[in-house]
């Protein structure tokens, strides 16, 4: 006799599809293009155009789209890469960052590039630059010193002296002459992606479980090879997405992460911190897309060259690497804490990087004289041990949940 066959249960109800799955899973695949393969498709959609790559922090992206090149954020190579060959170029006490770059370059990671600006950070990218000169001398090269006189008859007139000199050198490699109705034009448009990013900020400091850090972290970092335009679209797209999401309210602790601006910590860390009991309200990763605290002003008639200078000037954040004239280090970061409604901070620095971690004693002391709590970690861009970091980040948010101090 066989058995009467159970009839079969009613499907479980669909699982509720993520909005936002859409343009994360766009931002990942930009993120994880470590050969350029999407700068080298624009450059083929664009014959003659160049692809010029920048170190981190701040240039000033739309001086280069203004004379149609593509500017590509570089952030090393993360957790992706090995570095066997980029170790022998530079001595062992120093941050990733520029091991990795000179890996992916060895590599033929960085062919797709045309050029590279080294920024004024640190001695390591001005060390960088000078090994980039001696490993590609034909290719473009070129050391943006910034000023730390923030006058703009001093630094702010040195300052746009050197995006002069720049936009000459890059005239003479092909690029297109510079027009101050373009500038102007991507002026705007950067201006319009600073929007979109500081909709993504205030939507995560008011709902942190609607927008993990993690998430904002991938669609923000996905602009690294992508027009202004293009990275606003996407980041509007995730926006709109996230405020459809069903989601559940976590008891989380409200942190700052502070110390990244340079060299990235992995994907994995920041969820680390997350799956610790951290809601990430602020951050300074990939610095360079928020350098600025407001628009770069705009106005018929001015001087393009002239507003990018003095924005750098007048609305840089306070940063390691910034001279912050007469106010008190750590005062910024007591506004940003505040500004942000956090109940503590996270020091993440990257091992060996001397800005961050020059400045971190002074920023501990303006934490501790304001009363928040904090507590320090370092990492690398291939950091794999998360273990370590998940229970600090635990025990400190359970210690501000409980006593409301790391204490
Ligand atoms: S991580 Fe720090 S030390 Fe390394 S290149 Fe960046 S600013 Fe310089």
């Amino acid at each position: 006799m066989t058995a009467t066959p159970t009839p079969p249960l009613s499907p479980p109800p669909a699982a509720m599809a993520d909005p936002a799955a859409g343009p994360l899973a766009e931002a990942r695949r930009l993120v994880e293009d470590r050969s350029l393969d999407t700068v080298r498709a624009w450059k083929a959609a664009h014959p003659g155009a160049l692809a010029i790559g920048h170190l981190p922090i701040y240039v000033p992206r739309p001086l280069l789209e203004a004379m149609d090149c593509l500017p590509v954020a570089l952030f090393g190579g993360g957790d992706q890469v090995d570095i066997i060959r980029g170790d022998s170029y530079f001595q062992s006490y120093i941050c990733h960052l520029p091991r990795s770059t000179v890996e992916l370059a060895l590599a033929g990671d960085l062919d797709a590039l045309d050029g590279v600006l080294f920024p004024a950070i640190c001695d390591v990218v001005r060390n960088l630059g000078g090994m980039w000169k001696l490993l590609f001398p034909d290719r473009y090269s070129s050391y943006l010193d910034l000023p730390q006189n923030l006058d703009p008859a001093l630094g702010g007139r040195f300052y746009a002296d050197e995006l002069r000199r720049i936009t000459r050198e890059l005239v003479a490699r092909g690029a297109t002459p510079l027009a101050e109705r373009a500038l102007a034009a991507a002026i705007a448009r950067e201006n319009a992606r600073r929007d979109a990013l500081f909709a993504l900020d205030a939507l995560r400091r008011r709902q942190p479980w609607r927008v993990p850090a993690s998430e904002a972290y991938l669609v923000a970092r996905a602009g690294a090879a992508l027009p202004a335009a293009d990275h606003r679209a996407l980041l509007q797209a995730y926006l709109n997405a996230a405020l459809q999401r069903a989601v559940h309210r976590y008891d989380n602790v409200r942190v700052v992460v502070t110390g990244a601006f340079c060299e990235q910590p992995p994907l994995e860390l920041i969820r680390t911190l997350e799956l610790a009991g951290c809601d990430i309200v602020d951050d300074d990763f990939q610095l360079g897309w928020r350098y600025l605290e407001g628009p770069i002003p705009t106005g018929a008639g001015a001087d393009g060259i002239e507003v990018l200078a003095r924005a750098y000037l007048d609305l840089g954040t306070a940063t390691a690497s910034r001279y912050i004239g007469e106010e008190e280090k750590g005062a910024a970061l007591v506004r940003r804490v505040r500004r942000a409604g956090a109940e503590g901070v996270i020091f993440a620095a990257a091992s060996f990087c001397d800005p961050a971690l020059l400045d971190q004693p002074m920023l501990e002391a303006a934490l501790g004289a304001a009363g928040i709590p904090f507590t320090s970690l370092k990492f690398s861009e291939n950091t794999g041990q998360l273990q370590v970091i998940r229970e600090q980040a635990g025990a400190f948010s359970d210690a501000v949940k409980l006593w409301g101090s790391a204490a």
